[in-house]
């Protein structure tokens, strides 16, 4: 058969592409190494912050400091920004001035920049903002997790940035966490499923194509779990369940072909993760594969020695971060780690081997990001920056986040003419939509944010018509008027609705530390406030993690959960509350009804069992406010016909399972089907649900669809007891929806 020619050319060029090192670049790497001083090697392994090279007034570098870091330390990486966001065109100068440094350098070895691209191109003003990865969790959709990281990719790119910080793939399985929103939730397979669609779109391009980006898979490992839920704080967690809950993520990446990891900043049982050899070099190294560069977090070498104290020295901290396995140190504030790594080289406690191990790592991926070939912002990348289909599909991720909690009487959707009161502290905000990492590191600073960025209340306005939305709040989360309970009462009178608005403005990493998940006292006398004018109410919540409204939920007939939903937060609120778009959001995450009910959905039979005297009993151990999944829409869906296509399977066998789901509501609507099982017994005690799979479907009103799901054993394997992925025969329940049949796997 003749083939086509521009067929075999883009065969040949994505097989290129997914090749992680052609022969040139091989070469060019060994060249390098064998010409290099320790010094240059030590250099590529220096990673510094902007501000180092910088003059005080933002963004602009320092010559004299940019030839100190570049000439003398031989530095060959910098990350992030100095204060706030720059222009695209700022960072491609940026970009470009460091790399003409890089060019006088005895080698010419490209500096590689990294930046925190979490939800979006954080640091360019005007890049598009799509939803946190919890909200694009409770989407459940990848097909938009991949278009938002390529989005994310060609807007870095277009800045001149080449190596992304995301995505994060720690397991949201702490809500008190103040990073919880930068995770995809408390699940394993939904966390596993979109950090692995997210690594895929950053990277598939080929890192030579100006619309990829090195993805950065982080924090390994189990960051997320902290006892306190205090950021950066001890984690105890035995390797059972190390493996079970927070493993399977990054194995999953390492097979995607993600390019680099970062090191989760705490200590795992008395071990800080930057000093174990185990995790980084045993595990990560020769269990999981990872070839790629793993880089540290932010000064956490020295806090080996400053706050750990694992290490009584300075370099004794560099020497045990580079043995257990470190390749580049975000050290990062100046060249304490230069002088160490150099020292402790000369004295023969770290070998050269390691450091020619790490070096080779680091000078391959910059080789594959094609740095070599050229360091410069590349013209055709630049073009790729802030087009208008972005805006449309940060729209598309925002509705589909978006879950529905309540919505009682049907109150929503509201009827076009509605008189509606909006009020609360985010009513008109920008920054309690984006959250963490939106144009500045906290995302608080709405200066910084598009002009046109519009605020809940802008949104209604422009829906339901200025004359019919009234507002008590004032600009900004803070304002005291936005908290004043009478206003709010002398203001409901006109109102038909209101819409109170709470939640959190945005925070991260430790700033957004809190002691109690409970919604502040202040906002709930709000809702209280509302409440007393018998006018009939909705939440709007915009929150990263799920506070606790236990006492204010029956006050309000309806409650939007909006997460922090990026750039469009606001148009898709007033959709939804319009019914101009029918939601469809599922929760990543069961909304406990108090700190005492943190149990989670893929909970322990006994977890299940509510003992009340001796044999008496109830099984409702697991009773969040909403449970996992949940999520209403304005239609509805009925399930139907649940098969499996064979009662039993064995070995590397499959089995389908279908079912048929009708929309018999009067309104077309997306549906996410999911599939759980559980295992009646096993060596291990089984979950009582493990979501397996899911589906998003979209169905007119009025019809219906067969959806079918594909299991093997690998669907339905644990941890055992020998620390071994297996899957034990026996007798399975499989869920969907509010149906169960079963199965055997034998
Ligand atoms: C965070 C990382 C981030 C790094 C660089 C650290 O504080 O923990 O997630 O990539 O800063 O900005």
């Amino acid at each position: 058969m003749q083939k086509h020619p521009l067929l075999v050319a883009t065969l040949l060029f994505l097989a290129q592409a997914a090749v992680a090192q052609t022969p040139a670049d091989r070469q060019k790497v060994e060249t390098l190494l064998r010409q290099m001083t320790i010094d240059e090697k030590i250099g590529q392994m220096t990673q510094v912050t902007l501000g180092v090279v910088s003059t005080p007034q933002d963004g602009v570098l320092d010559p004299a400091a940019l030839t100190k870091a570049i000439i003398e330390y031989k530095v060959g990486s910098i990350l992030n920004v100095t204060n706030h966001a720059l222009t695209a065109e700022q960072w491609r100068t940026v970009q470009t001035r460091i790399q003409d440094e890089a060019k006088k350098s005895r080698l010419k070895i490209p500096v590689i920049y990294g930046l925190d691209g979490i939800h979006g191109q954080t640091y360019t003003l005007e890049a598009t903002l799509f939803p946190q990865n919890i909200a694009m969790a409770a989407a459940r959709n990848p097909g938009l997790v991949a278009g938002a990281a390529k989005v994310t990719a060609k807007e870095l790119r277009a800045s001149g940035v080449r190596w992304n910080f995301a995505p994060v793939l720690d397991c949201g399985r702490q809500p008190l966490w103040s990073r919880f929103p930068e995770t995809y939730g408390e699940d394993v397979y939904i966390g596993r499923t979109m950090g692995v669609t997210a690594i895929r779109a950053y990277e598939e391009d080929g890192l030579k194509n100006p619309t990829a980006v090195a993805s950065c898979m982080k924090h390994y490992l189990a960051y997320s779990d902290s006892r306190t839920g205090k950021d950066r704080t001890p984690i105890y967690l035995p390797e059972i369940e190390m493996r079970e809950y927070y493993l399977p993520q990054f194995r999953a990446a390492v097979k995607a072909g993600a390019s680099t990891l970062m090191v989760n900043s705490a200590e795992i049982n008395g071990t800080p993760v930057h000093a174990d050899k185990y995790l980084l070099t045993d595990v990560l190294r020769k269990e999981l594969g990872f070839q790629g560069v793993i880089v540290t977090d932010w000064e956490d070498i020295i806090r080996l020695h400053t706050r750990h104290n694992v290490a009584p020295t300075p370099r004794a901290a560099v020497v045990m971060a580079i043995n257990a396995g470190i390749d580049m140190s975000m050290v990062p504030s100046d060249f304490s780690f230069f002088v160490l790594l150099r020292e402790a080289v000369q004295k023969g406690e770290v070998p050269l081997s390691r450091i020619d191990d790490a070096v080779r790592r680091i000078l391959t991926l910059k080789a594959k990001l094609g740095l070599f070939d050229n360091p410069y912002p590349e013209r055709a990348a630049a073009a790729n920056f802030g087009r208008p289909e972005y805006q449309q599909l940060a729209l598309q991720a925002a509705h589909e986040a978006m879950t529905l909690l309540k919505n009682d009487d049907d109150l929503l959707p509201l009827h076009p003419g509605a008189h509606i009161l909006v009020a609360g502290p985010a009513a008109r905000s920008i920054s309690a939509l984006n959250g963490c990492w939106s144009y500045t590191w906290q995302g608080k600073e709405e200066q910084w944010y598009p002009t046109g960025s519009k605020t809940i209340y802008d949104a209604l306005k422009d829906r339901f018509g200025a004359d019919n939305v009234r507002t008590t709040a004032e600009a900004g989360f803070i304002s005291p008027a936005n908290y004043d309970t009478t206003i709010l009462k002398a203001a409901a009178g006109k109102a038909d609705v209101i819409v109170l608005c709470l939640g959190e403005n945005a925070y991260a990493e430790s700033p957004g530390t809190i002691g109690d998940l409970a919604l502040p006292d202040e906002q709930k006398a709000l809702a209280r406030a509302a409440a007393s004018t018998g006018k009939p109410m909705i939440y709007v919540l915009t929150e990263g993690r799920p506070r606790l409204i236990t006492d204010i939920a029956p006050l309000a007939k309806g409650i939007l959960m909006t997460y922090w939903s990026g750039r469009k937060s606001a148009e898709a609120i007033s959709d939804i509350l319009s019914g101009a778009y029918n939601p469809d959001g599922r929760l990543p995450f069961s909304y406990p009804c108090s700190m005492g009910e943190m149990v989670l959905y893929d909970r322990k039979p006994t977890e299940d069992i509510r003992e009340i005297f001796n044999s008496d009993m109830t099984m409702d151990g697991y009773r969040p406010l909403f449970p996992f999944g949940w999520g209403l829409s304005y239609t509805r869906f009925e399930y139907s016909a649940l098969h499996v296509s064979a009662p039993s399977f064995s070995g590397a066998g499959r089995l389908t399972v279908s079912i048929t789901v009708k929309n018999s509501g009067r309104r077309d609507g997306k549906h996410t089907v999911e599939l759980y099982t559980r295992q009646h017994y096993a060596s291990i005690t089984p979950n009582m649900r493990r979501l397996r799979a899911f589906k998003k479907i979209f169905l007119k009103a009025g019809e219906s669809q067969s959806v079918s799901f594909t299991l093997d054993r690998n669907d339905l394997a644990f941890v055992n007891a020998q620390l071994k992925t297996v899957t034990e025969p026996g007798d399975f329940d499989v869920y969907v929806g509010n149906l169960k049949t079963g199965f055997s796997y034998q």
